[in-house]
């Protein structure tokens, strides 16, 4: 049996106390949340017992999964010496010269607690530097929750009015004036983006995009639309917001210098931080001279109570310069090998199922086609329901499996590893073939 009593119990303790019984929309619930008691290197145990492979690592946050010996000392060795202070520490500045000296797009950094945080900084700095207002994003990508950041996410509609494209509000009773000052636009096309940026370039600050936007579908960029968005940017005078709070796990440079985009801004976290919470902003120094130069009041004001928090910057110093280029090299055999043997399997039993991803990332699609647009990435209700009951199924399985966002690999993880989801991934084909019904 599956029984998960005591999830159960929690989840019914949460709703009382909580909107929806959760803490964050994004939280699982099928039929409730799985509560988790502990995690170990590659593995989650739940509150009932249960062991699971985590391929989630806290939405791609955890580069050597859980309880990564390095940074429990380092932090461990901190925590006795004060945990926050108003003045600035050595830690600090570790993490930022690592950053600074792995990622070409960042001459200089500040620490934030969040990737919204980040975003919204990456954003008022493009505002303060073109003194433009707007911003353009990608249709179906997460920047998180900014008010700019996140409308356009669910899409767009055309203006009885003007004709013109506007970006849907991102929850209801948004001003409108915020969405007035969000062009969308549509990954991977080159011509939509030649026309929009052309007809806004007055008002533009800057075009925020994430060069694998997994919300989106994990999508790959295309060469061509990438140059594309250099050169156009460059021509009118946007700057560009590499949002790489996801992606700068692709590589020891990151993701942008991997597919040639050349960032004026780059957004971090997630990684950076060891499993502890953190926001990173960084870029061309003149750009970055809005937070603050030699004697002048900043253009844009950026604080924090918990703002480069001496734990947070441990933490992800020590797991940051652990993953050598080595060990990204190493994750990165390890995904290729994974996300061949699932479309293998796809096509072997002709099921309806495709995989996008990158380096250690993966996104397993319920579609024939791995796809390359946001349209195409969409879920339909049915291919969402196949998702889910994947998911369940990995779930009941040992495996847990995020079921519409990207999934990870973690140091920890071996070829083993990619054997028994490959192995979990089959067994669901070949008992599972009533896709059309589900
Ligand atoms: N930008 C991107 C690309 C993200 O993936 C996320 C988080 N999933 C965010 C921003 C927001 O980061 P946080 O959840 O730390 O606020």
């Amino acid at each position: 049996g599956h029984a998960r009593p005591r999830s159960a119990d929690l989840y019914h303790r949460g709703r009382v106390v909580f909107p929806g019984g959760i803490t964050r929309s994004t939280i699982d619930i099928d039929p409730h949340p799985l509560y988790v008691s502990e995690g170990e290197g590659a593995y989650v145990i739940d509150v009932d017992g249960n062991r699971l492979l985590d391929l989630n690592n806290n939405f791609t946050t955890l580069l050597h999964g859980h309880g990564f010996a390095p940074m429990i000392d380092a932090v461990t060795d901190l925590l006795r010496r004060g945990t926050c202070f108003s003045n600035p520490t050595r830690h600090e500045i570790a993490l930022a010269e690592l950053l600074v000296s792995r990622i070409p797009a960042m001459e200089q950094v500040r620490f934030v607690n969040s990737g919204t945080e980040a975003v919204m900084f990456a954003i008022k700095a493009a505002r303060a530097y073109t003194g433009r207002p707007a911003i353009a994003r990608f249709e179906g990508a997460y920047h998180g929750a900014y008010d700019w950041a996140e409308t356009g996410q669910s899409g767009s509609f055309e203006s009885a009015k003007t004709g013109l494209r506007m970006a849907r509000s991102a929850y209801t009773g948004a001003p409108g004036t915020t969405a007035d000052a969000v062009v969308v636009l549509d990954f991977n096309d080159v011509d939509g983006l030649e026309e929009s940026l052309s007809l806004h370039a007055n008002s533009l600050a800057a075009v925020l995009i994430d060069p694998m936007p997994s919300r989106a579908g994990l999508l790959r960029p295309l060469p061509q639309f990438i140059e594309r968005l250099n050169a156009l940017a460059q021509q009118h005078g946007i700057l560009i917001i590499a949002d790489e709070v996801l992606n700068l796990r692709q590589g020891y440079n990151g993701a942008s210098s991997r597919y040639g985009l050349a960032p004026d801004l780059l957004t971090a976290g997630k990684i950076i931080g060891g499993g502890f919470p953190i926001g990173a902003v960084g870029g061309r120094s003149d750009v970055m001279s809005v937070f603050g130069s030699d004697g002048k009041a900043p253009l844009v004001p950026q604080g924090g109570t918990f703002s480069a928090n001496p734990v947070s910057m441990v933490a992800g110093r020590v797991a940051m310069e652990a993953m050598t280029f080595d060990h990204f090299s190493r994750l990165e055999r390890l995904g290729t090998m994974l996300r061949s043997r699932l479309s293998d399997l796809a096509a072997k039993y002709d099921a309806p199922f495709s995989v996008t991803g990158a380096a250690s990332l993966f996104r397993i699609h319920a579609k024939r086609v791995a796809p390359t647009t946001y349209s195409d990435a969409r879920m339909t209700m049915v291919e969402a329901t196949r998702m889910r009951s994947l998911s369940r199924f990995f779930r009941h399985g040992g495996i847990l499996l995020p079921s519409d966002a990207a999934a990870c690999l973690s140091t920890p993880m071996n070829e083993e590893d990619i054997d028994s989801v490959s192995a979990a991934f089959e067994l669901f084909l070949t008992t599972h073939d009533t896709w059309n019904e589900e």
